[in-house]
């Protein structure tokens, strides 16, 4: 498996950076985490296959508010007409990609999509049910897309957030999406091959909001004995920053520790050889 970050901040895109939103491909299956700000162009940007499925984290607008755009490009790609006068109609042999939300997202997506009607073309207005697939998963639940199992596990942030880890035959990724310190992390991300872990705090989260420091991340990294770390989710674009919670995270972690880079792809590391 492959990583690429499409972007790496926590609230809105500043200095060109995207908010959340990560490509995990395989050799035979693309899936993309969240769909903040900013997503969708850089998606649009990727040589790359059709998506094979979209998982969202929770339902805040960081992580959710380009899924209308993908979605209406996912359409897009299904339309087709007879001749330039004819009605658009869709190409059913191009399918709907599976869209993983938590419970209740469905019905807000629609409403979205229907605030922005286009008349003379009532298919364009249908990105959620004809450009996606919707299925609200529930915490606990593994999914299969392709050859990539999904396990969603529930985390702790102010609005409901899972983590999925991902994995195939040779290696597993966990994304936290947002979440303070928790158990459950360190169980979600158990011998995984690479932590994607938020890292929005310089100090560990004391509001209840929900929130990692890179120590905590470092931390739980250690503490799931996973191969590397990367961290995302900054609270600001400044590369000084980054590098500031790579080297914290560094100090607490002894395997590598990356930073989210948009538009690099990484691969997903294997998981620690355990000695007998
Ligand atoms: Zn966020």
């Amino acid at each position: 498996m492959h990583l690429t970050p499409l972007g790496c901040l926590a609230g809105m895109p500043a200095g060109g950076l995207a908010s959340s939103g990560y490509l995990v491909e395989s050799s035979q299956t693309s899936v993309l985490l969240d769909a903040g700000p900013g997503i969708a162009t850089r998606l649009s940007a990727l040589q790359t296959r059709r998506l094979s499925a979209v998982f969202v984290s929770h339902e805040h607008t960081d992580h959710i508010l380009d899924l209308l755009v993908i979605g209406k490009r996912l359409l897009a790609d299904r339309l087709v007409r007879e001749d330039e006068n004819a009605p658009l109609c869709l190409d059913e042999s191009v399918p709907r990609v599976p869209l993983l939300l938590p419970r209740g997202a469905t019905a807000k997506l629609h409403t979205l999509a229907s605030l922005y009607p286009v008349a003379t073309h009532p298919l364009l207005d249908q990105a959620f049910e004809l450009g996606f697939e919707t299925h609200e998963y529930e915490p606990g639940e593994t999914l299969a897309v392709g050859d990539l199992s999904l396990r969603i596990e529930q985390l702790r942030h102010v609005a409901p957030n899972c983590g999925v880890r991902l994995a195939d035959a040779h290696s597993s990724l966990v994304y936290t999406g947002d979440t303070g310190v928790t158990d459950e992390l360190v169980d979600l991300a158990s011998g995984a091959g690479t932590l994607l872990a938020e890292s929005t705090l310089r100090d560990t989260d004391t509001s209840g909001h929900g929130h990692l420091s890179s120590s905590d991340a470092a931390r739980a990294a250690d503490d799931a004995g996973v191969t590397e770390l990367v961290l995302t989710h900054f609270s600001s674009p400044d590369p000084v920053q980054h590098r500031w919670h790579r080297d914290r995270a560094a100090s607490v972690f002894d395997g590598p520790v990356g930073i989210a880079r948009p538009g690099i792809s990484h691969p997903v590391a294997a998981p620690r050889k355990v000695l007998a």
